[in-house]
């Protein structure tokens, strides 16, 4: 096991949809809140939880072509499909697979994370034409048996490289992980834990259980009990691939790949951080001011944005801010500055 430069740790080697998304080239496809199950870890925020809504990263979103609109914008090489429950809603999510295929081509790589509660043959051989690598999410309160049994059924489905399982890394739960990681590695080439974190609607019963770290969201433990775990499975010689992602490799490294990828509008600047930088004014003055070639209008904040060489020539005249926002279509502001 080795420390990558991610952040995170791991054995063997990154199935595909992995080495995509450290990268940020993967875009996050949200296909629905609701779910086939009510894990009391859900890391579901309020907005999303239960509730039949899309989003493509943090657009929201009710038609294909907006769809398409965020995966061209960001750059990306391939998307997850995720939820709640990518299989409560099929129709959906083979319809947002097949359309992304469709526009980007084959290569544009697609990986699905399945709870195991509504997988059947049926379902897996459709995901199976348009989906290029499958991640189960087992129930560990149900018998390893059943579990396995579902899982089993992507075999000759997709490549066994392609089929994983990833799941929380619950620090009080190694042993019953190492049962059934040792269990299913015949069907399996790749295990994926998440570093466990307390999410908006789980945070009551998580805080009950569980102790967090100084940051108040990553659950104590959960890096340690892994690595631990990753050692005593790499001894089992199961050839398995295991990774253990870490929040820092989701907030810092992915998050960070992704933003700087991110298509930026003229005027502005890309930060180290992938953060853009721009300055803009509410003074319609500006107008008068300078020709129609140095400024644009930002119907979305109300605001209109300056060319940066002109800035200096307009200080004293108008009212002008700096502004630092996150490149996502929410563009969220991260710091804000009269000059
Ligand atoms: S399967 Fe996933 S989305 Fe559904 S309740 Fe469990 S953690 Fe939440």
């Amino acid at each position: 096991m080795k420390k990558t430069r991610y952040a995170s740790y791991l054995s063997g080697s990154l199935p595909r949809g992995c080495q995509l998304c450290v990268k940020g080239e993967k875009s996050v496809l949200f296909v629905t809140g609701m779910c086939s199950r009510n894990c009391f870890y859900c890391p579901l925020s309020d907005l999303r939880k239960n509730k039949d809504v899309s989003y493509a990263n943090e657009r929201k979103f009710e038609d294909v072509s907006q769809l398409i609109k965020e995966i061209k914008l960001s750059n990306s090489k391939g998307c997850s499909l995720t939820g709640g429950d990518p299989l409560i809603k099929l129709d959906k999510t083979i319809l947002f697979a097949k359309t992304l295929k469709k526009e980007f081509g084959k290569k544009f790589h697609i990986h699905i994370y399945l709870s195991t509660k509504l997988v059947d043959e049926k379902n897996l051989r459709e995901l199976s034409k348009c989906v290029d690598e499958v991640r189960f999410h087992p129930n560990l309160q149900n018998s390893i048996d059943a579990e396995i049994k579902k899982i089993s059924l992507a075999k000759g489905l997709w490549a066994r490289k392609n089929i994983g399982i990833e799941l929380p890394m619950f620090p009080n739960q190694s042993k019953q992980i190492f049962r059934f990681i040792k269990k299913v590695s015949p069907y399996i080439s790749f295990v994926s834990f998440n570093e466990l974190e307390v999410g908006e609607y789980s945070e009551k019963t998580m805080n009950r259980k569980y102790k967090t770290n100084k940051d108040g969201y990553t659950v104590k433990s959960s890096i340690n009990e892994g690595e631990k775990l990753i050692k005593k499975l790499e001894k089992e010689k199961l050839h398995l691939n295991i990774h253990l992602c870490t929040a820092e490799l989701k907030n810092w490294h992915q998050y960070k790949n992704r933003l700087k990828k991110h298509a930026i509008f003229p005027f502005s600047k890309k930060t180290s951080d992938g953060t853009i930088i721009y300055f803009a004014t509410k003074d319609v003055k500006v107008k008068e001011l300078l020709k129609k070639s140095n400024y644009l209008e930002d119907n979305l904040k109300n605001q209109i944005i300056i060319n940066p060489k002109k800035v200096r020539s307009l200080r004293g005249k108008i009212l002008i801010k700096r502004i630092e926002e996150y490149p996502t279509y929410d563009r969220e502001e991260a710091e804000v500055e009269e000059i």
